[in-house]
């Protein structure tokens, strides 16, 4: 789906040397790379801050864990996305509260948002055996597929009463809104470096960005056992720290990034050509540059279609075959099928087409081609 083995043939040589000037100097935790790296996410991003970590989940974690969430806590989420984002909530032993997709963009609500925020403070529970007397205190949006969530609306929701925001950018990073762009549309966004996404690493990693200074020291203490500049330990924090090497490797990757995006969206719009009339293709909404992490359509001809895709040779992934709210984990919380009706529908009829810069124009022809 991603074809990482064109992309190493094509940066190979910057690339071993980024990689070996770490190993002939050794300093494998937090060398000089990691820095370097967080000052160029920034750029990229504009958002003031960046700390490298471990993972997109332990970015989401940081996130939620430098917001003081905990037991008692509501969360808000959307359904639609990959089960760290929710897992993450969970951890910290606060509830994910699932809130519907808009249908366009899949991404979340946030006139269901509000909906869903008001009916929790009157006391409504969303399903028998929900806990009682949560708190709400924030919203973790999703920008699926690469395609940025509306922050505007969601920010004005959350403002109003009081929520934090954190944006899940771990599909989205390169992508914009408004020419804002993803990883910092929200006061504190998360990222992914994991192999498959817009900017993969050679392993795990990931990165928090906020505009905050004090967001960026309480940040950096909890990627480090909540160790302060003092040297002393001041709370609970994690062993979530960036490997140098694998920072060495996103910032050759780093200098071609641009370049990828470019590629990612002419095949974005040769897809949306070649496939009309076959399948539901996505619509960004205007003003959105989407980072193409995935290419999702949609049919509900889709148990017909994905045979013959695989038939010819052709890789295809299903995200999301199931919505969290319906997943065993999170069966305690008593979500009945239907309830959440937007994003259980689009679970039924999506499935994602190979999408990455060295895609050619035959390949894609050949992926349409197998499409009835
Ligand atoms: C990939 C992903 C994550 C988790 O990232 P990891 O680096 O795999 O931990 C979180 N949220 C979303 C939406 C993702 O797609």
């Amino acid at each position: 789906m991603a074809d990482l083995k064109s992309q190493y043939a094509r940066i190979k040589g910057p690339l071993r040397a980024r990689v070996d000037a770490v190993l002939e100097r050794g300093g494998f935790i937090m060398g000089p790379e990691i820095a370097e790296l967080e000052a160029r996410l920034s750029e990229l991003t504009g958002a003031r801050r960046c700390v490298a970590c471990s993972s997109g989940t332990d970015a989401l974690l940081l996130a939620l864990m430098a917001r003081g969430v905990g037991p008692g806590d509501a969360v808000f989420t959307t359904p639609f996305t990959f089960i760290a984002t929710a897992e993450a909530i969970a951890l910290l032993g606060a509830v994910p509260v699932f809130v519907d997709v808009e249908p366009g963009t899949l991404n979340l609500d946030a006139g269901k948002l509000a909906e869903a925020c008001d009916a929790l403070a009157r006391g409504a529970r969303p399903a028998p055996g929900w806990p009682e007397g949560l708190r709400p205190r924030g919203v973790v949006s999703v920008d699926v597929f690469g395609v940025p969530a509306d922050y505007d609306a969601i920010g004005e929701v959350a403002r109003a009463r009081g929520l934090f925001v954190v944006e899940d950018a771990a599909q989205s990073l390169g992508a914009s809104r408004g020419g804002r762009m993803a990883g910092s549309l929200a006061e504190i966004s998360a990222t992914s470096f994991y192999p498959s996404k817009p900017l993969g690493a050679y392993g795990d990693g990931g990165a928090v960005f906020c505009d905050e200074v004090t967001d960026e020291l309480l940040l950096k203490s909890l990627r480090s056992h909540g160790q302060g500049e003092d040297g002393r330990y001041h709370r609970l924090g994690l062993n979530a720290r960036l490997d140098t090497l694998q920072a060495a490797v996103l910032l050759a990757k780093l200098d071609v990034f641009e370049e990828e995006l470019a590629a990612r969206r002419r095949a974005a719009y040769r897809y949306e050509e070649l496939l009309r009339g076959k399948v539901e293709t996505p619509r960004p909404p205007p003003g959105v540059l989407p980072s193409w992490s995935q290419y999702a359509v949609q049919s509900d001809a889709r148990a017909e279609i994905l045979p013959r895709l695989k038939a010819a040779g052709i890789p295809t992934a299903i995200h999301y075959s199931v919505p969290l709210h319906l997943q065993p984990v999170f069966a305690k919380l008593g979500y009945a099928p239907g309830s959440l009706p937007v994003a259980e529908k689009a679970c039924g009829r999506i499935f994602s087409l190979p999408m990455h810069a060295d895609l050619t124009e035959k390949e894609q022809e050949s992926v349409v081609r197998a499409i009835p």
